[in-house]
């Protein structure tokens, strides 16, 4: 992958207690490569906009710098983090090879649609991954983020096999990818792979999606609790 000492960023979390373990700084980057019809933040697809602020490797520690004392790790979120790994790379090596960084993890939280070669960079840097699976079923994957879900299965599995998966993130839809029979088949796919997976919901919000997604229904009391009967 391509060095990168820029980034176009889309926001700074300089305190996040829902971003990985314990309280972390969370640097949203801009650019994804999925479109999901979900996505809460459809402002973060393009990877050019006006919205985005450049930052360098050292502008971005200078901020993580003030949060220090009250931190426990980064995580680089987006958009899709991987989008541009370069710079990932180049603030995580950073963070890991100075003193005054000692002892912060470091996340990424991912859609999971990066080849095997881009974690093989990042993993000597990176201490756990969070990554969403939007649908078990390749079509349905189609059809909610635009893309097959190829890379994303690779991604898990390999991630899991150098244990560097924190955890997998379901983002569920009432109606779209909620069936039992879709979470059975994902719990079992996952579990298969990993009996100690962490699965994670995430329940579907109409906050900030886009117009055809905002006609969807939000998920229930009822809808959550038979997810996490099932899933766990
Ligand atoms: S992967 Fe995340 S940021 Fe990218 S389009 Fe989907 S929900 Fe939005």
């Amino acid at each position: 992958m391509p060095k990168a000492l820029h980034a176009q960023v889309a926001s700074i979390i300089k305190f996040s207690w829902v971003d990985g373990p314990g309280n972390r700084f969370v640097l949203f980057l801009q650019g994804c490569n999925l479109n999901c019809l979900a996505c809460h933040n459809p402002q973060t697809i393009p990877l050019q906009t006006p919205r985005a602020a450049e930052m360098s490797v050292d502008d971005v520690l200078a901020q993580i710098r003030q949060a220090m004392p009250y931190i426990s790790g980064i995580t680089v979120s987006g958009g899709e983090a991987t989008v541009q790994a370069g710079f990932v790379l180049e603030l995580f090596k950073a963070i890991k090879s100075a003193k005054e960084f000692e002892g912060l993890t470091t996340f990424i939280d991912s859609n999971g649609n990066a080849p095997q070669e881009i974690w093989d960079q990042l993993a000597p840097y990176t201490d756990g991954v969070m990554l969403d699976l939007k649908a078990l079923d390749d079509q349905k994957h189609i059809e909610l983020t635009g893309s097959s879900n190829t890379a994303v299965l690779e991604s898990i599995k390999y991630l899991d096999s150098i244990h560097k998966l924190y955890e997998v993130r379901l983002l569920l839809v009432p109606g779209h990818n909620d069936s039992d029979k879709q979470l059975i088949d994902t719990a079992v796919w996952l579990r298969e792979i990993d009996p100690q997976m962490r699965i994670k919901i995430n329940a579907f919000k109409t906050h900030g999606v886009r117009a055809l997604a905002r006609e969807w229904p939000e998920v229930s009391e009822e809808d959550l609790a038979r997810y996490k009967e099932i899933v766990n």
